[in-house]
């Protein structure tokens, strides 16, 4: 089977649309001409920063290296490295000179078995069999120029699949759920040692209860106040115990037993599990949708109206995100602040924790829609997250923007 089978569906669609896009395209010249003047960078950054994983320095992860590879169907050499970092990461680089380079950390060398290995060597050469380098979502997060909000939430969107893709990859060289929920049970928890008949440790590891965190999650969107999801709801990688989920249908799908259900089938299932972080409350007609339209739409004006009237910029943005049947000069700046307290009241009322978040999300791509007054937007911003009941880190992570694919 070609890895090519295995790949998320959502991940190949947006992934196509996205290498479209203009700003994507212009981007990516702009990185090819800049990498012209460097040639052999990476490889030359990590032989002065990591330690070169030989054959001869460790025989099984390059044997492991080869089954991932042969499962695959990688074409490149390989080249591994280490780092000195007690936190568990992996990463795989762009190739360069038709070689492929994937560096550990330290922690994640000593902490992990051979199949939790096995599931992160997958998942990085994943990326790269996926050719998820071509979209360059850090340079244009995080650029100086802002993308659109469209871009930026597209993007966050098929970061969040590309993941998925990547983790099929790895459990495919896996074969085996339970090494694979033990590896993100670890990258997720930090914790490493599981209680067993000579291990001594405080933690029993334990499939199905890792993955009962999903349907508490699930459970707190349908009664609002109750429980705290985390940020990483909304984060790039999507939760642990989602992408835990996400495996399991997949081990049952025919991709990976003999009898499962088809492909189509499975993505459903996934498409549904991620729909629990993307409520698209623009579009939706239920009550809780209503109040958090309306609430946007004051939060935004509001926003907009710092540095003196809503700009151009601005205008896109808040066009991009309520449609052109609504006509921005209608609204009423003075009267929409007066409505504000009322409106934020609602929202903590009648909407979950996930949905303030997203809200806190959608509106600090307005704020960021130009340079004017961002002291004062940032306190607006941080006035609003408090109101909400949202983690102030979570505005702090809208706002640095550090998705990586790693
Ligand atoms: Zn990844």
């Amino acid at each position: 089977m070609s890895a090519e089978k295995i790949r998320c569906d959502k991940d190949t669609l947006l992934a196509k649309s996205l290498l479209e896009t203009p700003e994507v395209k212009r981007v990516n010249r702009w990185i090819e001409d800049n990498e012209d003047d460097k040639p052999n960078s990476i490889r030359r950054h990590l032989l002065s920063t990591s330690v070169r994983l030989s054959p001869q320095i460790s025989p099984r992860l390059h044997k492991m290296a080869q089954h991932c590879g042969d499962v695959l169907g990688l074409s490149l050499p390989l080249e591994l490295y280490a780092f000195s970092d007690p936190k568990y990461n992996a990463a795989c680089f762009k190739p360069e000179d038709g070689r492929l380079y994937i560096m550990f950390s330290s922690g994640i060398l000593e902490a992990f078995d051979e199949k939790e290995l096995l599931y992160v060597m997958g998942h990085e050469i994943g990326h790269h069999i996926y050719n998820h380098h071509a979209v360059p979502i850090g340079y244009i997060l995080r650029g100086k120029a802002r993308p659109p909000a469209d871009l930026a939430l597209k993007l966050f969107a098929w970061s969040r699949y590309a993941e998925f893709s990547a983790d099929r990859a790895g459990a495919y060289c896996t074969n085996d759920l339970d090494s694979v929920a033990r590896a993100l049970f670890k990258l997720a928890s930090g914790v490493s040692r599981f209680a067993a008949p000579n291990v001594d440790s405080m933690i029993e590891f334990d499939l199905n209860e890792f993955m009962s965190q999903v349907d508490d999650m699930v459970d707190d969107d349908a009664h609002p106040g109750q429980g705290a999801p985390t940020q990483d709801w909304f984060s790039t990688h999507p939760f642990s115990p989602l992408r835990v989920k996400a495996l399991a249908h997949f081990h049952e799908s025919a991709l990976m037993t003999a009898g499962g259900y088809d492909k189509d089938t499975l993505e459903v299932q996934v498409n549904g599990l991620m729909k629990l972080m993307e409520p698209g409350y623009l579009e939706a007609k239920t009550s809780d949708a209503r109040v958090m339209r309306n609430l946007f739409i004051a939060a935004a004006i509001n926003l907009a109206e710092l540095g003196g009237g809503i700009s151009a910029e601005e205008r896109e943005v808040l066009q991009q995100f309520l449609g052109k049947t609504l006509d921005l000069k209608r609204l009423d700046a003075d009267q929409l602040a007066a409505l504000l307290p009322q409106r934020l009241a609602e929202a903590v009322e009648q909407t979950t924790r996930s949905q303030r978040m997203q809200l806190i999300r959608d509106l600090s791509l307005v704020a960021q829609a130009d340079e004017r007054a961002c002291a004062e937007k940032e306190s607006m911003l941080k006035r609003f997250t408090q109101e909400l009941g949202v983690p102030n880190v979570f505005l702090t992570q809208c706002l640095g923007r550090e998705p990586e694919l790693d």
